[in-house]
């Protein structure tokens, strides 16, 4: 079968090259007679994979020494709670809610401390990025917390928040290696890596150290989700999910191979570009968010007309573009275009969308 045009929001569409190249060592790695699936996670080969994709995910995102590097797991949904358990001395936290994700990190951090939702634009359905400029930052709160680019609703942070000193933990689940970033900003920057960058299962932690201190904020922090056995450990207290970690080492191998994050950027800006313009000028189809707030990576569109918009994601399924059903609380549709999505696939549905346009007026 043909490979198909998947616009899925994550788990999301890979590098063809990487997966070639996956199949091709799948079961003789590197002349070690086996599958990396099957291999030790404590032998030297497999230290080398590892050891080779923090080097490599290093140099991607120029990450200063001072900042630790971590492989977790528990799917980002752990490190909602993660994050509060380890960062809150002072057992308080400020929240800008931008939309599920973010909502759901500020439920779960309510079980730890006294968190302040201090920014939202929960008011519009999440439809933009509130002025995160002079916020009633708290004075001993531990951190300050968003989701920097919102997968269901499609907007994204383009400037960071002022946070007036206090350190920025950022959720980057679906931005991920999609631009160049100053790590320097953030206390802690994190996400799954089924969105833009591998397999589900695995997690990356980018911690500034002195954040992680002797040990975690809250005493009862399970040895799992303790920031500094893991990181002293080097991602290898226990299993770590080892052929994910693998398969992230080869995308970045592909992005440095593609000339990095200024690169991969200027190729998602000319990818979305083809989507919003489009959108912009279509009288059947529009977006959903604000233009200045609109997202690189997850693009959501609408007809209005339930009964259209079901005819289009059945009828583009058949022509191989799929998984473009938007999220429930939105409707419509979204095309997720992350770094893997070739430009001809977003060709390709601009074409089929203007193609159903001329065919269904409202
Ligand atoms: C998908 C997603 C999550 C949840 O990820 P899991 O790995 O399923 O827990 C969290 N945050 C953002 C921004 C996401 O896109």
């Amino acid at each position: 079968m043909e490979r198909v045009y998947n616009f899925s929001a994550g788990p999301a569409v890979l590098p063809e090259e990487v997966l070639k190249e996956a199949a091709a060592e799948m079961l003789n790695y590197n002349g070690s007679g086996m599958s990396v699936m099957e291999m030790s996670h404590r032998s030297k080969t497999y230290q080398a994979i590892i050891d080779e994709a923090e080097k490599d995910l290093r140099d991607l995102l120029n990450i200063p020494a001072n900042y630790k590097v971590l492989f977790a797991q528990g799917g980002a949904s752990l490190q909602f709670a993660s994050v509060p358990m380890n960062l809150m001395r002072n057992g308080v936290a400020d929240y800008i809610i931008t939309g599920q994700w973010a909502k759901k990190a500020y439920q779960e951090a309510q079980k730890y401390g006294k968190v302040n939702k201090i920014a939202s634009s929960e008011d519009k359905i999440f439809s933009y990025i509130p002025d995160c400029s002079d916020l009633p930052i708290t004075d001993n709160a531990d951190y300050v917390y968003i989701c920097e680019n919102n997968t269901i609703y499609g907007t994204k942070f383009k400037t960071l928040p002022n946070t007036k000193g206090k350190p920025l933990v950022a959720d980057v689940s679906s931005c991920f290696l999609s631009e160049p970033a100053d790590i320097t900003k953030y206390g802690v920057m994190y996400g799954g890596v089924q969105k833009n960058v591998g397999p589900s299962g695995v997690q990356i932690l980018i911690i500034r150290e002195d954040l992680i201190g002797e040990k975690p904020a809250l005493a009862c922090t399970p040895t799992m989700m303790n920031w500094k056995i893991q990181t002293d450990e080097k991602s290898l207290y226990n299993t770590p999910p080892t052929y994910g970690i693998y398969i992230c080492g080869k995308v970045f191998k592909w992005l440095k191979k593609l000339g990095g994050l200024s690169a991969m950027k200027e190729i998602n800006e000319k990818k979305a570009a083809i989507l919003y313009n489009y959108l912009d000028s279509s009288k059947l189809f529009r977006g959903t968010v604000e233009k200045k707030d609109r997202s690189l990576m997850n693009i959501p569109f609408v007809i209005g007309n339930e009964p259209l918009e079901e005819k289009f994601i059945k009828e583009a399924t058949k022509e191989g573009l799929t998984s473009l059903k938007g999220h429930r609380t939105v409707g419509g549709m979204r095309a997720s275009l992350y770094n893997a999505m070739p430009i001809e696939g977003v060709n390709k549905l601009v074409a089929f969308m203007k193609d159903f346009e001329s065919k269904n007026s409202l």
